[in-house]
């Protein structure tokens, strides 16, 4: 027998090609040393080439689920991915209420707001992402939107340091802890910018941008590393280091697999 890792519980969606969603997070949670346990709120029927539809799973059963696993194991951190309807974001956000995770409990929160795929396939009911702002955002430790979902969102265009400024207090209006404006498809440099901010520190974080088309699960991926770091007990600036850190070797390992777009590799 050994001693438990820590815990961490993902909300989110089956990717059936494996590279995103509950099966990126679930991977990452292993390579980060965190024991992954599952809410999983929709079946998506994918592959290298795209989303082909999904079915959401029933609120009951979302809810069941965190309550299933939190009441037994407990979770060190937890995050969200997809989450499809307004419906479930609701009933994950009362959930999650109840189980003492979140904004002002002692479990970090990572809410990623998943709205579309890489693809352009939605992930998301249009409706739901007021229900994103309202009722996820303020109860997150920390939100970690790409341009695309920021713009959604906010309605803020970033296309300098100026706009991401901006865009990160637009994000921090709706009540999040700590929001992290991902750079990665902005410009064709050397770098992405990260700009990670509570209000107080904005701070530039830069990585080496990779080459590579294949980058399927990315947001996850980072998503969940950050969330893992946070179960060890890392402080949030530490955490998202950490998880830049564990995102950018999975980005510069990403394989071609399928004939579209290959994923981030958990193989280093
Ligand atoms: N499928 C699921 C279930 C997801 O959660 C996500 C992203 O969060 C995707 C697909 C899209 O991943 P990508 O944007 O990397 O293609």
């Amino acid at each position: 027998m050994s001693t438990p890792p820590p815990t961490a519980l993902t909300i989110a969606g089956s990717d059936s090609g494996g590279g995103a969603g509950i099966q990126a997070d679930l991977r990452t949670f292993f390579a980060c040393g965190v024991h992954g346990m599952t809410a999983v709120t929709a079946v998506t029927v994918q592959n290298s080439l795209g989303v082909e539809g999904f079915a959401e799973v029933h609120t009951d059963v979302v809810t069941a689920q965190i309550r299933a696993v939190t009441g037994d194991m407990g979770a060190s951190a937890a995050k969200t991915g997809m989450l499809a309807t307004a419906e479930i974001i609701t009933a994950v956000a009362k959930t999650l209420d109840e189980v003492h995770i979140g904004r002002g409990t002692e479990t970090p929160f990572v809410v990623d707001p998943v709205a579309a795929s890489m693809h352009g396939d939605p992930l998301l009911r249009e409706e739901a992402l007021e229900a994103i702002r309202t009722e996820l955002f303020p109860r997150a430790t920390l939100v970690t939107p790409n341009l695309d979902e920021v713009r959604l969102l906010t309605g803020v265009e970033v296309t300098d340091a100026a706009s991401r400024r901006a865009a990160a207090d637009a994000l921090l209006a709706l009540g999040p802890q700590w929001v992290l404006v991902k750079g990665g498809h902005l410009g064709d440099g050397p770098l992405c910018v990260d700009l990670l901010s509570d209000g107080t520190e904005y701070l530039d974080l830069e990585g080496p941008r990779h080459d590579t088309p294949h980058t399927h699960g990315g947001g996850d991926t980072l998503a969940s590393a950050i969330t893992a770091s946070l179960a060890h007990g890392a402080d949030l600036p530490t955490a998202v280091r950490d998880g830049k850190r564990f995102i950018e070797r999975s980005v510069a390992s990403a394989y071609p697999l399928g004939q579209g777009i290959g994923p981030v590799s958990p193989f280093w």
